[in-house]
């Protein structure tokens, strides 16, 4: 009794704070309104938390939070918000590590997708097929939960990011990037079906054979055209331990010759082909490592800091070959194969040896340590940039030994690796530049509450400085304001996009945060 009054006043007063003027009829058999209003949530907690994101510089709050149990209730909320004369903007929420609100809704309801994990009897959870070697794995799960849970078998997923504690449809909304894509692609390219909810709540399973259309439109789609509830993942089996490897230059041209090189192997058969490969900005910020690493031994810090204090910046290059019981014997060897040739700076090549998962989950201790200082959850002004291969060394001047150097602010990791543009797929959402070869940039900033704008404006700058110069920059995890630079964004994808937002989501529901089709 108590409950069917809590939820009638709960669905009452989220229609009244909606201004949706259909009288509520809980009957209705499309709604299932009681339902649904056992698991929306006005509370000042649930409405806090969904108003943040990891970034900590937009602030949106949506009048309710959707606690799913179910796909079938995300499906019930969408059809509600379709089927009304005043519908409101629907934003699944994975992780909140967006930085720019874009899995907010404003006056709109929030989909916390991490209430679905571990829901195995609704269909969603990790479920792994060993014979067939792939996992199919909820939206709302972690990667670390799917690695965890797929190296039970002695199998993972071959494309990662950088960082585990990402739920799987948020990085397949965006794309999922990190030293493994040069030669897997990103984890968008790694999908072999999905069930998605669209945003006429049309439940329905794609792949490339089968709603092709809204297979690749869904992936890097941010969010656009439905709700990702499951995902089939390729699976490999994994290796035991890597051989981590950094070099570092002082020559920046020295150093993208020799990361091209290296990426141009990437062949199965290629003993000389690395599993992973990345590169990093090392500057003046007292210590070599960061938040994203702990890798140099510390009795080597001072003659790296000096090294950083007489070049201004220092790039490093780091790489990964994989190992099992079969290669141990044979792995240093080839790696030692990999290093000949290459132009780093004599006496500073570092190496470790440490287990698949330790190397995956490098990211996590950093994580634990700032969040025991309280700098985690710190406002993140971060840009992410795709740069061609033939503008790389433009952006290097202009950027990194200018805006960068002069303004002398910057704090966190700064990435900068090649991968290839023949590893994605045209048809798919995500946006990239028009080179076979091309740099991703990443300024992971760490600012303080009241200074963060100060790396706003540099991101800015940044981004003048490209457009006065013709370098033709892609952001990743775009955000914009205006609809003009949305279109210029994607460019000749701009059409499809378009129209593929009409065909899966007419109403403009979904990821409104994103600020596509509802920036007025
Ligand atoms: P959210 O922030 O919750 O959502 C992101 C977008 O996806 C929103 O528009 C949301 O509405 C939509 N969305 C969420 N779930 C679904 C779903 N199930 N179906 C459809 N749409 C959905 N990215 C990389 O590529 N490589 C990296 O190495 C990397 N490292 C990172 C490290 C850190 C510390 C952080 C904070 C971010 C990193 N990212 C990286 C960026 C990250 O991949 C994206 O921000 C990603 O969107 C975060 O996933 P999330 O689950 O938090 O998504």
């Amino acid at each position: 009794f108590p409950a069917y009054f809590t939820a009638i006043f709960i669905i009452t007063r989220v229609m009244s704070i909606m201004k949706i003027s259909k009288p509520l009829d809980i009957h209705h058999k499309d709604i299932r309104a009681v339902d649904l209003a056992t698991k929306l949530s006005v509370d000042p907690s649930a409405i806090e938390s969904a108003s943040r994101d990891f970034g900590g510089i937009v602030k949106a709050e949506p009048e309710a939070v959707l606690h799913p149990s179910a796909p079938q209730d995300i499906a019930a909320l969408i059809k509600f918000s379709y089927s009304n004369s005043v519908p409101f903007g629907i934003a699944a929420k994975g992780h909140g590590h967006s930085v720019r609100g874009q899995a907010m809704a404003e006056n709109g309801v929030v989909v916390d997708m991490r209430s679905m994990a571990n829901n195995r009897r609704n269909g969603t959870g990790i479920r792994i097929s060993i014979d067939r070697l792939y996992a199919d794995v909820g939206g709302e799960q972690l990667w670390i939960d799917v690695l965890n849970a797929t190296l039970e078998y002695g199998l993972a997923p071959v494309s990662w990011t950088d960082y585990l504690y990402l739920t799987v449809g948020g990085t397949l909304s965006n794309a999922g990037i990190s030293g493994q894509t040069f030669r897997y692609g990103p984890q968008i390219s790694n999908v072999l079906e999905m069930d998605v909810i669209t945003g006429k709540a049309d439940f329905l399973t794609c792949s490339p054979r089968m709603n092709s259309e809204l297979f690749y439109a869904v992936l890097g789609g941010l969010g656009q055209f439905g709700i990702i509830t499951r995902a089939r993942i390729p699976l490999q089996p994994a290796p035991k331990g890597v051989k981590w490897v950094r070099l570092l230059y002082d020559d920046f041209s020295s150093f993208t010759k020799d990361q091209e090189l290296l990426i141009s192997k990437n062949g199965r058969k290629d003993k000389s082909a690395l599993d992973y490969l990345e590169g990093s900005l090392l500057m003046d910020q007292g210590s070599p490592d960061n938040w994203r690493s702990s890798f140099f031994p510390h009795k080597d810090h001072p003659r790296i800091i000096s090294l950083i204090t007489k070049h201004g910046i220092i790039y490093c290059l780091e790489i990964v070959k994989h190992y099992d019981d079969r290669t141990k014997h044979t792995v240093d060897k080839e790696m030692k194969q990999v290093l000949q040739g290459l132009n780093y700076m004599p006496g500073f090549m570092f190496g470790k040896d440490v287990g698949y998962e330790e190397f995956l989950n490098r990211v996590r201790s950093g994580e634990l340590k700032l969040k025991s200082q309280g700098l985690w959850d710190v406002p993140h002004p971060w840009l992410n940039l795709f740069i061609p291969k033939s503008q790389i060394s433009d952006f290097n001047n202009g950027v990194f030994r200018g805006i960068v150097l002069e303004r002398n602010i910057t704090t966190g990791p700064v990435l900068v690796y090649p991968m290839n543009r023949q590893k994605w797929d045209d048809r798919m959402s995500a946006v990239i530049p028009d080179e076979e070869i091309f740099y991703t940039v990443g300024f992971l900033h760490s600012s303080g509450f009241d200074t963060w704008e100060a790396f706003e404006d540099q991101n800015k700058d940044i981004m003048r400085f490209c457009n006065k110069t013709g370098i033709l920059a892609k952001q990743y995890l775009p955000h914009y304001s205006t609809k003009e630079e949305w279109v210029h964004h994607f460019g000749s994808k701009w059409k499809v996009f378009q129209h593929r937002k009409y065909q899966f989501d007419p109403r403009m529901l979904l990821s409104p945060g994103q600020r596509i089709f509802n920036n007025n």
